[in-house]
């Protein structure tokens, strides 16, 4: 297989010397934080520690204090907009941007100077591109519409400095894009993977097959895991090749490389871009970095980042970690496992039972005749906890298949959570998101008001 480098003489480094590089610039980055950013200094004040108590890779991950989303929200609350972790002059900055905000725990401001955005698209971004095969001269779609957030500048100057031909897309509906993407012969394209699945069944619907009509043979999808099936499933009716990748407003970035998302039943990995930040992850109870194999919490400090730095953000976001080398191509980079990735704050307690929502995304989207979903917890007039779960089916079914699916569905969420779930059809068509999805809502505390006691007096 040929091997694709961005950066050969980073990525054909020896593990020794990747560390030595990474530690050298993780130095720089902590002794330049604590210089300049208000947040570091107090952090480091109340855990009694200065740059100086730091001297090993050991050290950092035992001493530096974390950071956490409500972390760096107080602090821009404290200093507005940009909170005491600005660490350049206002006029230095050269991109705002702020993260998603679909947790409900309000938005991080983020920042970068003009060399934090080129080493953002150069290095992380071009490297996710070219390991899944883009090269100068491909037409390629952005589907991402331009918004305050790091993704699509960073997508759109990425593909640039590629020499790529980017279309962005991002504004048009669905038809149009496929419209383009036909009309251009395009080559590549970016898109989750439930996106994928609206330009699948869409690009059906207008008579459009991918595999014969399109000349996309790379796909490139991030930000939510799947069933190994669906790799499969897109590969092929898109007579094309998966690829994903895993990143982070805060810079954690892996992505899978030539093999892609899945050989077979084996899932890809994510390779980690250990020089564009420190990645690690911790059991979130002991703390403790985590063995080959196990699941843990992501957390990441980005390294040589000038605006706005931090170290040590707590993700919440439930990885597989595995060691350099699991991976035979070479690498010299740590990987998570490719598709698997959940948030920790995803996690729903639903009678008493863990549940995540990739559990139903699973038992739905394995499913040829469905296209989107939406949950919804409430307690029912009889005060019983209730999950109910409104499927949209894809158009053209017969009542009977939608029955069978029903069923088929209700029975393996009882077989993978050990409890009942209200599966229906919703009556309406449901939205389907471009970019993050937010599926499940969480009305049960609504319930409990309703049945408050009254208020004395
Ligand atoms: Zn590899």
């Amino acid at each position: 297989m040929e091997k694709r480098y961005n950066i050969p003489e980073i990525e054909t480094m020896t593990r020794e010397d990747l560390l030595k590089y990474q530690w050298r610039l993780l130095k720089e980055q902590l002794d330049y934080t604590y210089a300049r950013s208000g947040l570091c200094q107090r952090q480091f004040k109340a855990a009694k520690i200065t740059p100086d108590d730091i001297k090993t890779m050991d050290d950092f991950i035992h001493k530096v204090p974390f950071n956490t989303k409500e972390d760096m929200v107080a602090d821009q609350a404290e200093q507005p907009p940009y909170g005491t972790r600005l660490a350049v002059r206002e006029d230095e900055i050269f991109l705002t941007y702020l993260t998603s905000g679909t947790s409900g725990k309000g938005q991080e401001v983020h920042t970068m100077t003009e060399a934090d955005l080129e080493r953002y698209a150069g290095v992380a971004v071009d490297t996710l591109y070219v390991w899944s095969g883009w090269k100068r001269g491909d037409k390629v779609m952005n589907p991402l519409p331009l918004g305050i957030t790091i993704a699509a500048p960073a997508h759109y100057l990425g593909l640039m400095k590629l020499g790529c031909d980017v279309f962005n897309l991002g504004m048009y509906d669905t038809k149009t894009k496929l419209e383009y993407m036909r009309r251009f012969k395009l080559s590549g394209i970016f898109s989750t993977p439930a996106y994928l699945d609206t330009l699948t069944a869409e690009a059906e619907e207008i008579g459009i097959n991918p595999a014969k009509d399109l000349w996309v043979r790379k796909i490139l999808t991030a930000i939510q895991a799947y069933p190994i099936s669906f790799v499969h499933r897109i590969e092929e009716k898109w007579n094309a090749k998966l690829f994903d990748y895993y990143g982070s407003t805060q810079w954690a970035a892996g992505g899978t490389c030539e093999k892609g998302a899945a050989q077979g039943e084996q899932r890809g990995y994510y390779h980690l871009l250990q020089h564009l930040s420190l990645h690690e992850v911790i059991n979130p109870e002991t703390l403790e970095p985590v063995g080959s194999g196990e699941v843990g919490e992501l957390v990441v400090t980005p390294l040589n980042k000038k605006a706005s730095p931090f170290l040590r953000f707590r993700s919440a976001d439930r990885v597989r970690w595995f060691p350099y080398g699991t991976c035979d191509c070479g690498r010299p980079f740590d990987m998570l496992e490719c598709g698997t990735i959940t948030r920790y704050d995803d996690m729903m307690k639903i009678k008493g039972v863990n549940v995540w929502p990739e559990m139903i995304d699973e038992a739905v989207f394995t499913k040829e005749g469905t296209s989107e979903y939406q949950g919804r917890l409430y307690m029912s007039e009889d005060r019983r906890e209730t999950a109910e779960v409104r499927i949209e089916f894809k158009k053209g079914l017969s009542e009977e298949t939608k029955k069978a699916l029903l069923k088929t569905i209700s029975n393996e969420l009882r077989d993978v959570t050990g409890i009942g779930f209200d599966v229906k059809e919703s009556p309406e068509p449901l939205p389907h998101a471009v970019f993050k999805v937010r599926r499940w809502s969480d009305e049960r505390v609504k319930g409990l008001e309703k049945k408050a006691i009254p208020k004395s007096g």
